[in-house]
């Protein structure tokens, strides 16, 4: 099968990492349906040396990845929450926002972020096709339209409430497979003069971190500002603004305006991440080349760690059951006999086993019963607000070990 670039068309012929085949991350086994079988699904990530859009190869209908049984709950996590509360005060002050304008969220989740807006007498509007989190952001007040963002919504959406003066998507842009159609819902739906941003792990960080197991099946894009600006560009819109930001191991914050509008100065933040990108080489093929190497290092540094505490009678455990983990804990191959169970916060996964690895999920108690000689930490973006959270295990003198950029015990 020829494969072809989603955005442009262009065949993919550069593999940028192969981690073999792994089942969609989300899809946590209940205790029913151990004795049934998974599906396993190529896990390939190419790049299209056109456009330079880095994507999954392979992929299922999102609605067999996104049904309503999706356990992430953006608001258990503090440090995001305390995220999305200083993106509302920074936005609502810098656009001058106020009752009269209009304020819509793509892929608004649980109403983590949409929350502070309604607290400051802002209309808004939430966008999520996901039931069970649509269904607790109403509960926080913040009204939801369940459904797949693109062109057709965008025209329905404006009809009935009118443009935005504001729209954020923050971690969706790599979840869509149509980008054209995704974002050109922006240029239709935003008022003229208006402001989107949108929120998106770094590819730069990507490479730079070894951060192979952010690669997931429900991730069909791996995106720098290069491929950003370009797919924006295709689809009326203009980007004005970038910025750097710490969030899932570093992410860029995409400032994109109607290109058909009143337009802004291009700021100095996208100067400096468009030379950032060029200087590293994300224009050329060479840049994807050796990532695959790095991603099986931190593998087998993870692997040989693991069955050095076994030999060892060493007791491990795990800590957060996100995607993730599935990644790394696939790849590697990683089953109960090395990590026997892994803990969460989340109450709907508890209960449940790991996708592939079938780890059981238990809740936190389950440290302090077992005292464990390690806390592989799986989230390695919040593992130091988890090291805090999970201090205690010091007191038997457990340890934490995070597995990328390289393998760490501390
Ligand atoms: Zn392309």
């Amino acid at each position: 099968m020829k494969e072809t670039c989603r955005h442009c068309a262009n065949t993919l012929s550069h593999r940028f990492v192969d981690l073999g085949a792994a089942p969609p991350s989300n899809a946590y086994r209940n205790p029913e349906q151990l004795s049934d079988p998974e599906s396993w699904l190529p896990l390939r990530v190419m790049v299209c040396d056109r456009c330079w859009l880095v994507q999954t190869a392979d992929f299922t209908a999102p609605e067999s990845l996104f049904d309503a049984e999706y356990g992430y709950f953006s608001s258990v996590s503090r440090s995001w929450l305390a995220h999305a509360e200083a993106y509302v005060e920074t936005m609502v002050a810098r656009y001058g926002l106020g009752p009269s304008s209009r304020v819509v969220e793509i892929a608004s989740n649980d109403g983590y972020l949409l929350q502070y807006v309604v607290a400051r007498g802002i209309p808004c509007l939430g966008v999520e096709p996901t039931a069970g989190t649509a269904a607790a952001a109403r509960l926080k007040g913040v009204p939801v339209v369940e459904a797949f963002f693109g062109s057709d919504l965008a025209r329905r959406l404006l009809a009935e409430y009118g443009p935005a003066d504001l729209m954020v998507a923050n971690n969706v842009l790599a979840h869509v497979p149509d980008l054209d159609d995704f974002l050109s819902g922006f240029a239709i739906l935003l008022a003229r003069g208006g402001v989107a941003t949108f929120e998106f792990p770094s590819l730069l960080s990507l490479v730079a971190g070894r951060q192979f197991d952010t690669i997931y099946h429900e991730h069909y894009s791996y995106l720098s500002l290069t491929a950003v600006e370009r797919i924006c560009a295709a689809n009326g819109l203009a980007v004005f603004d970038v910025e750097n930001l710490p969030t899932h191991g570093g992410s860029l914050r995409v400032f994109a305006e109607r290109a058909d509008g009143p337009r802004r100065a291009e700021a100095d933040g996208l100067f400096e991440q468009r030379s950032r990108e060029a200087k590293a080489g994300v224009a050329s093929v060479s840049f994807y080349a050796g990532f695959q190497a790095e991603a099986e290092a931190v593998k087998d540094d993870f692997l040989r760690f693991l069955l050095d505490a076994k030999r060892d009678g060493k007791r491990v455990c795990a800590y957060g059951a996100a995607a993730k983990g599935n990644t790394l804990l696939n790849f590697a191959g990683v089953r109960p006999d090395l990590i026997p169970f892994v803990v969460d916060r989340s109450p709907g996964k508890q209960g449940k086993f790991l996708p592939g690895s079938r780890i059981p999920v238990v809740a936190e108690e389950r440290i302090a019963e077992e005292r464990p000689d390690y806390v592989v930490i799986l989230p390695w973006n919040l593992r130091n607000e988890i090291a805090g959270q999970l201090a205690y295990v010091r007191d038997w003198g457990g340890r934490f070990v995070t597995a990328a950029p390289r393998l760490e015990v501390f």
